[in-house]
């Protein structure tokens, strides 16, 4: 499902992604853990080509992201059909990035009105849907700022879901909660993970990579330095640079 080979990125002289090579299946976690500035949120953001990797390439479903293969060499994408391809993929960031100024209800339902046109009856039954789903259906009418912090976040996974996406992309979807939020996040996680949904997490809950991935990913300096069945990566990790971050995080 999810193909990134070779992947290299440099801002400046900074290299952040040193080659980067990881396979995920349809219908499999991933979740990536690392130290800051080891270029797991820069790999996600390429994932959606929001960064142009340097070298290499990254398919989701068969197609290429951001470019289009004529022959052997390869075209960029023109912004609209980005913007499409961008549809396919779900992002859920660590700050929600809802709209303020919009009902929980209206978040979900922009996307597929404006970029799928989706008609809006339907579009609005589907957030229903989605919002009794991530356990919100009493909130529909309420803005952002009259939820709490994990709530915001469940709002954002099911506007993330509206579109029907293949992939689902979360970059430290709990780290700006308080610690008494972090589970309803994750419990909402944890079912879609349970429903087949395929994902990438990058997160440091060591707990619920241990429950729900299918592979463990540990990055440093802008390389994957080991991954694995969380069993093998966690619990016997090889490198030592693994084991020293483990042995922070845990
Ligand atoms: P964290 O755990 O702190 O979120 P991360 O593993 O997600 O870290 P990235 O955000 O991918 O790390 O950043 C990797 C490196 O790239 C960092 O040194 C960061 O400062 C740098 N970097 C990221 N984006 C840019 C940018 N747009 N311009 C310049 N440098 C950048
Ligand atoms: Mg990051």
């Amino acid at each position: 499902m999810v193909d990134i080979r070779s992947v290299h990125k440099s801002f400046g002289s900074l290299q952040v992604l040193r080659g980067i090579d990881l396979e995920v299946r349809s219908g499999e976690v991933a979740v990536v853990l690392g130290p800051s500035g080891s270029g797991k949120s820069t790999l996600l953001r390429a994932i959606n080509h929001l960064e142009k990797v340097d070298s290499g390439w990254i398919s989701v479903a068969g197609s290429l992201v951001g470019y289009r293969r004529q022959g052997d060499r390869l075209y960029e994408l023109r912004e609209r059909e980005i913007l499409k391809q961008r549809t396919r993929i779900g992002f859920v960031f660590q700050n929600f990035n809802l709209f303020p100024h919009l009902t929980v209800l209206e978040n979900i339902v922009e996307a597929p009105v404006s970029a799928l046109r989706c008609p809006r009856k339907e579009a609005v039954r589907a957030a229903e849907t989605l919002l009794a789903r991530v356990g919100l259906a009493d909130k529909a009418a309420a803005y952002p700022r009259q939820l709490s912090g994990g709530q915001q976040q469940r709002v954002a996974i099911a506007r993330a879901l509206a579109l029907e996406p293949e992939l689902l992309l979360f970059d430290e979807p709990t780290s700006a909660l308080d610690p008494e939020l972090v589970g309803e996040v994750l419990d909402v996680i944890k079912d879609l993970a349970h429903q087949g949904t395929t994902m990438i997490v990058v997160t440091h809950e060591i707990g619920f990579a241990r429950e729900v991935a299918d592979t463990v990913v540990f990055m440093d300096g802008g390389r994957i330095v080991e991954q694995g069945p969380p069993a093998e990566v966690l619990d016997a990790p090889r490198h030592e640079r693994t084991k020293a971050f483990l042995s922070k995080v845990l």
